[in-house]
């Protein structure tokens, strides 16, 4: 008696082991399946470019305001890659329209092609930045300017305007924070000043001052601040001036809004979350083409376009 229910234990014990292993097993078969499935789908597709939608296919809210973000770009060997990354962040939030402000003298395929497949809203227009000695201090000024004219004569109230640099990088939160500017709103911007992050200082829900290394009126970047649009439309000489010293621009323009210290929206939990980062792409080393590409005439532009 005493064997048998030792056996019987014995019995029980390698049905509880046999089972597990099986169900490891079926398991583990299972997955295999789904990954040799997810290879051959991958194979499938290998070689085709994915089809995408030729016009945007987003739904407006009505309920809620639109936001105008101006974006200036250039044409540079990350161009495409900071724009993709840029839209995808956009694409993630409603009621946007995004507007794409070439530094050329005209719009370029590469840009085109890239908008209409972006699945956003867009206007694309082009102004190109004089050719002054001082041209890099002034870049995306005459682009935004541009952008702030389309934006007086067609953007539908209510909303709030922003100027988003096509290499930074956005938490989409800073957008539903942004939506309902009522005059200008700020924020901290990590990684600029030559600090890990530029802040407003607030005081009692007011902003009273600025973390900063570079002290002015204002001292934001392009990156932390947004303007309701009806404020825009209504003070029609507002503009980025080249006029104004290098690292100026964004207090000059904010100041000609006529808004002080105390009239600004202090936005991301009071200004103590940073939401936005001034990112800089680094310049990408293409200094083996030549060793590849003997034809002079090669141009890798195509596969970009
Ligand atoms: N930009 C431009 N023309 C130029 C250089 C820059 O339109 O010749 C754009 C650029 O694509 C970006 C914005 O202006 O959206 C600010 O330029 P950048 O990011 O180089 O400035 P930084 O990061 O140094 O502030
Ligand atoms: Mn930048």
């Amino acid at each position: 008696m005493v064997w048998m229910a030792k056996n019987n234990h014995k019995e029980i014990l390698i049905c509880i082991v046999g089972s597990f292993l099986l169900w490891v097993y079926f398991n583990l078969y299972k997955e295999n399946i789904k990954i040799i499935e997810r290879t051959k789908v991958f194979r499938a597709g290998h070689g085709n470019i994915a089809k995408v939608q030729e016009r945007p296919n987003v739904e407006n809210k009505t309920d809620i305001p639109n936001i105008y973000i101006v974006t200036a770009t250039y044409s540079r060997l990350a161009q495409k890659a900071d724009l993709t990354r840029l839209s995808y962040t956009l694409r993630l939030v409603p009621n946007i329209h995004w507007i794409v402000v070439e530094d050329a003298d005209n719009k370029t395929e590469l840009v085109r092609n890239f908008l209409f497949n972006s699945k956003l809203q867009f206007i694309h227009l082009n102004k190109r930045t004089p050719n002054v000695k001082n041209r890099w201090e002034i870049r995306g000024i005459s682009q935004r300017n541009e952008a702030v004219r389309w934006i007086r004569q067609f953007a539908q109230t209510p909303g709030v305007v922003y100027f988003a640099d096509d290499d930074n990088t956005y938490d989409i939160r800073i957008f539903e924070e942004m939506r309902y500017t009522k005059n200008v709103s700020v924020w901290p911007v990590g990684l600029v000043a030559g600090l890990r992050y530029e802040a407003p200082k607030v005081s009692n829900k007011k902003v009273v001052g600025w973390h900063t290394s570079f002290p002015r009126k204002f001292s934001t970047d392009m990156a932390g601040f947004a303007v309701n649009l009806q404020l825009l439309k209504n003070i029609t000489s507002v503009e980025f001036r080249a006029s104004a010293p290098p690292g100026h621009h964004e207090t000059d323009f904010i100041q000609q809004l006529g808004v002080e210290l105390s009239d600004l929206e202090p936005l991301a939990a009071n200004c103590t979350k940073v939401l936005v980062w001034h990112t800089r792409t680094q310049k990408p080393n293409v200094n083996n083409e030549s060793k590849v590409h003997q034809d002079k005439n090669y141009t890798s532009d195509p596969i970009e376009v």
